[in-house]
């Protein structure tokens, strides 16, 4: 193994790390829990390495909202195709047009934690924290 390989490696673990941790509801940064205060609010700051949740950008929560209706759409597509080709040449359309629109209305919730750390590991996959940016919370600013 050269170089590169074991460079490209030791990258890829570290982003598998990175959303391990986040589909966890943990910190991507350094794994700590307690970003949560309820399932809906989160502490600006990760209790155990002070990485700011919304890293100092305004409109950064925009990111997650995006990873939010994605996922909702995914899990949707998913049991919506997997009863329609179950059930077939009969689907339930009642049950598929009424189900379809309540798990649309609660997906976004009962997703939003998780789609808040998958986020912010999307975005320490390409800048990774500084030194400053755990210890002020700002990025780019002293
Ligand atoms: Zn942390």
């Amino acid at each position: 193994m050269d170089r590169l390989d074991l460079g490209m490696q030791l990258s890829i673990r570290r982003v598998a790390l990175l959303f391990w941790r986040a589909v966890r509801r943990r910190c991507p940064n350094c794994g700590g829990s307690g970003l949560f205060a309820t399932w809906l609010t989160f502490n600006h700051r990760c209790p155990t390495c002070g990485i700011a949740l919304e890293r100092g950008e305004d409109g950064y929560q925009v990111g997650s909202y995006m990873f939010n209706i994605i996922a909702s759409e995914l899990v949707f597509a998913t049991i919506f195709v997997t009863v329609m080709v179950a059930t077939w040449p009969s689907p339930p359309w009642e049950l598929l047009l009424w189900g379809g629109g309540a798990l649309m209305l609660v997906m976004p919730f009962l997703l939003y934690p998780f789609t808040k750390t998958v986020f912010l590991a999307f975005d320490l996959v390409f800048r990774p924290a500084s030194h400053d940016e755990l210890r002020t919370g700002a990025i780019g600013r002293r």
